[in-house]
C-alpha cells in the first residue's frame, strides 16, 4: 500500500467534473440548456447549429437580451445566475434557467466556449469571450460586429471525459435524433404564449453541406407551427385540445409534503385548476398515426418527460382507435405550487402533487372529449 493512501479530499477541479456530468449527460440535455438560455434572454430568433450532427460544435444564436459587460466574468462560474434573486422563488420559477450550472458545467466538459454577445447599447458591436475549463475567462475581444443577442458555442463535447466522449460518438445517430425530438417540442413551446421564435435547426456535414432540419415562422399559432415543422397535411384530422377540471387533492400526499406547515397544508388541501391546452388527433378510427413519434407534453410551457399521462392519453385514444397513436401537443396548466421541477437535475421530470387524481380526472375528460 502506498504512503498516499487514505481519505482525502479530491480536487476542487475533479469535484466539478464529475458534478457537471449530472446536468449535460448527453447532446440533448447540452443543446436544451443553450436553448432555455436563449429563450429566457426574451429570443425571438433562435438558430441551433450543429457541425457533425454535434460532434464537432453546437453552437446557439440567439437574438435576445444579450449579456451587460458587468456580467462576463461570472456567466460560466457555477451557481452563478441572473435569474433567481432569493431562494422562496424557488417556488415559483418562471424562467427555464435558475441554477446556474448550464454554463460552467458545458465549460468542463468541451474543449471550449466561445460566447460572443451585445445589449442594445452595445450594438453595432459585440463583444468574444474564450472561456476556459474552470469558467474564467482566458481572452475577451470587444470588437466584433453583433447584433443584439448571444452566441455561445460549444467545441467537442464531453473531450474531457473520453469514455463518454466514444459514448458519444459510437451513439451518434441516436443521439442526435433525440435531441431533434426535443427541438421539435422547443419550436412548439412558445405557442402556448402570446409570443412566437422563430427557430432554425442546421447541421454541417464534415464534407461541408450545409443542411436545415427544422425551421418554423416564428407566428405565434400552434398550427401554423405544426404545418412549418411537418407540412399542412399534418394538420388532417387534427382538433384543438381544451380541457379544464379540477383535481382533488390526495390527502397523504398533502400531510408529507406540507411537512407540519400550516399555510402550506392550507394551499394544498384545496382542489386544484388543470387546463389542457394544444392539438391532439380526432378520437375517431383511422383519425391517428401509424407510429406515436409525434407527442409533445408540456407543463407550463415548459417540455417534461410525460411517463403516466401519456400512457394515460394513448390508454384512453385506443380505446376509440385500437391500430393507431395520437398526434399531441399538450400544455398543462397549472398553479406552480403543485408542481416541482427541482427533481432532476435536467428539470424534465416534473413532480405532480396528487399525480393519481389528476390522471383519473384527465382519463375521464379524454373519454368524453
Ligand atoms: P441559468 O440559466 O441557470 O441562470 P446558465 O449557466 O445557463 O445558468 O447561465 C448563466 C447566466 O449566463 C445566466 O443566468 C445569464 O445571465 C447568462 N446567459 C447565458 N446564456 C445567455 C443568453 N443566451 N443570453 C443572455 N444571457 C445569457
Ligand atoms: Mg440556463
Amino acid at each position: 500500500m502506498s504512503d498516499s493512501a487514505g481519505i482525502r479530499a479530491i480536487d476542487s477541479h475533479s469535484v466539478h467534473r464529475i458534478t457537471s456530468g449530472q446536468v449535460i449527460v448527453d447532446l440533448q440535455s447540452a443543446i436544451k440548456e443553450l436553448v432555455e438560455n436563449a429563450l429566457d434572454a426574451g429570443a425571438s430568433t433562435i438558430d441551433v447549429r450543429f457541425q457533425n450532427y454535434g460532434l464537432k460544435a453546437i453552437e446557439v444564436v440567439d437574438n435576445g437580451t444579450g449579456i451587460p459587460s458587468q456580467d462576463y466574468d461570472s456567466i460560466a462560474l457555477k451557481h452563478y445566475t441572473s435569474k433567481l434573486s432569493s431562494f422562496d422563488d424557488l417556488t415559483r420559477v418562471l424562467t427555464f434557467g435558475f441554477r446556474g450550472e448550464a454554463l460552467s458545467s458545458l465549460c468542463a466538459l468541451s474543449d471550449g466556449v466561445t460566447v460572443t454577445t451585445a445589449t442594445a447599447s452595445d450594438t453595432p458591436m459585440g463583444t468574444i469571450l474564450e472561456i476556459d475549463r474552470n469558467g474564467r475567462v482566458k481572452s475577451r475581444n470587444g470588437k466584433v460586429a453583433r447584433q443584439r443577442g448571444t452566441t455561445v458555442a460549444v467545441s467537442t463535447l464531453f473531450k474531457p471525459l473520453p469514455v463518454r466522449r466514444k459514448e458519444l460518438e459510437r451513439n451518434i445517430k441516436r443521439e442526435f435524433h433525440k435531441t431533434l425530438n426535443l427541438l421539435y417540442a422547443y419550436a412548439l413551446v412558445p405557442c402556448s404564449g402570446d409570443k412566437g421564435v422563430r427557430m432554425t435547426v442546421t447541421n454541417q456535414a464534415e464534407g461541408g453541406r450545409k443542411s436545415v432540419l427544422l425551421k418554423t415562422d416564428g407566428t405565434p399559432s400552434l398550427r401554423s407551427s405544426v404545418t412549418a415543422l411537418w407540412g399542412t397535411r399534418a394538420l388532417d384530422n387534427i382538433v384543438n385540445l381544451d380541457l379544464s377540471f379540477d383535481v382533488e387533492p390526495d390527502k397523504v400526499a398533502v400531510r408529507r409534503q406540507s411537512q407540519g406547515n400550516p399555510d402550506r397544508e392550507k394551499i394544498l388541501s384545496s382542489a386544484t385548476n388543470v387546463k389542457v391546452q394544444g392539438l391532439v388527433s380526432k378520437f375517431t378510427v383511422g383519425g391517428g398515426r401509424t407510429a406515436s413519434d409525434r407527442q409533445f407534453f408540456f407543463i407550463n410551457g415548459r417540455p417534461y418527460n410525460p411517463g403516466k399521462v401519456q400512457k394515460a392519453f394513448n390508454e384512453i385514444y385506443r380505446t376509440f382507435n385500437p391500430n393507431q397513436s395520437p398526434f399531441i401537443v399538450a400544455d398543462f396548466i397549472l398553479p406552480t405550487h403543485v408542481c416541482d421541477i427541482n427533481v432532476s437535475p435536467d428539470k424534465r421530470t416534473i413532480f405532480l402533487h396528487s399525480e393519481n387524481n389528476l390522471l383519473q380526472a384527465l382519463k375521464v375528460r379524454l373519454l368524453i372529449f
